[in-house]
């Protein structure tokens, strides 16, 4: 910890902060996730041999990993500082006229379905926590997947209190935890929370807002039993294709990453040719017109 400054809070999550630092020794700019754990010695020290394995997570659509250390009952944990933040804060707003352009849309999903398979089928690993505000951006355009589930210990440890409010979880998972039936699920329902992200991309809000249900009881259900949400107007019939598969009620019927990137949708993003650093300038210009100006991200020219 005495080898690190810190900058200014990147964003607050259920289980923690994450702080910018700056690691003096190797004048590397950082993101220091801080989770808080009422844990006794050898189950931290546990974690943080489990976190061993994102050394082996380098793939460019993975945010890279520093180290990980314990102070008291904290988990900190360091990684590649993303300077443009997480892909909820670029997209929100909506209105048609900054809805995010299919090409761009595209090269987002794609960089998140790779990652996914990277992290399956190198790593032996599924997501867990596929979301927005889980896929971050750097101002080269960079797309990188971050908090994914490689510590069982640490997933035991954090609350399981978290189902409601926004939840990314898979009908099948949702069903599973409501019955205490955890590990009834599979790779697949991260992709069905990659359907759900890409709508909310798209449509600059979560695909089921809890100011239209009565309670979270009754949002869970509507997940659970509703029609799936689906792309808003304006994309093109394999986009809203690619995300009606993913999110299929039945999970076995979802396609695989493979069967994804070999899709009409994905595979027009092959050698494509996307500004993705100027469509990032703006939506970072936008966010700061807004008003939502982190105190460590600063204006776009
Ligand atoms: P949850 O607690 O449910 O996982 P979350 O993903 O929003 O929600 P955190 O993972 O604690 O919570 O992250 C908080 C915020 O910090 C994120 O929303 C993101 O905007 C920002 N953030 C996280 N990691 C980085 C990073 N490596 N670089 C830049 N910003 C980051
Ligand atoms: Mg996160």
């Amino acid at each position: 910890m005495d080898e690190i400054e810190v900058q200014g809070e990147l964003g607050k999550g259920n289980y923690g902060s994450v702080q910018k630092v700056y690691h003096r020794p190797t004048g590397v700019m950082m993101a220091m996730k801080e989770i808080r754990l009422e844990l006794d010695e050898s189950r931290l020290t546990s974690i943080i041999m489990e976190l061993d394995i994102l050394h082996r997570a380098v793939a460019p659509e993975i945010v890279e990993f520093y180290g990980a250390f314990t102070i008291e009952s904290c988990v900190y944990y360091c990684m590649e500082f993303m300077d443009a933040g997480s892909l909820d804060t670029l997209t929100g707003g909506g209105s048609e006229a900054v809805r995010v352009p299919e090409a761009v849309l595209r090269r987002i999903t794609a960089a998140i379905v790779k990652g996914l398979r990277f992290l399956k089928d190198e790593l032996q690993i599924m997501h867990r926590d596929v979301k927005p505000t889980n896929v971050l951006m750097n101002r080269k355009g960079e797309i990188k997947l971050c908090d994914f589930g490689v510590s069982g210990q640490l997933e035991k440890s954090l609350a399981k209190t978290n189902i409601g409010c926004q939840s990314y979880m898979a009908p099948e998972r949702i069903k599973g935890e409501s019955q205490n039936q955890l590990s009834t699920y599979t790779v697949s329902s991260d992709v069905w929370s990659v359907g759900l992200s890409i709508i909310e991309l798209a449509k600059g809000c979560y695909p089921y807002p809890p100011e239209t249900f009565a309670n979270v009881f009754a949002q869970l259900q509507a997940i659970v039993y509703g029609p799936a949400p689906t792309l808003p107007h304006g994309y093109s019939a394999d986009a809203h294709d690619f995300v009606a598969k993913c999110l299929l009620k039945d999970p076995n019927a979802r396609p695989t990453y493979a069967q994804l990137l070999q899709h009409p949708f994905l595979l027009a993003d092959q050698n494509a040719d996307i500004d993705m650093a100027s469509w990032v300038a703006e939506a970072l210009s936008r966010r700061a017109a807004k008003g939502v100006i982190s105190p460590v991200v600063p204006l776009a020219a």
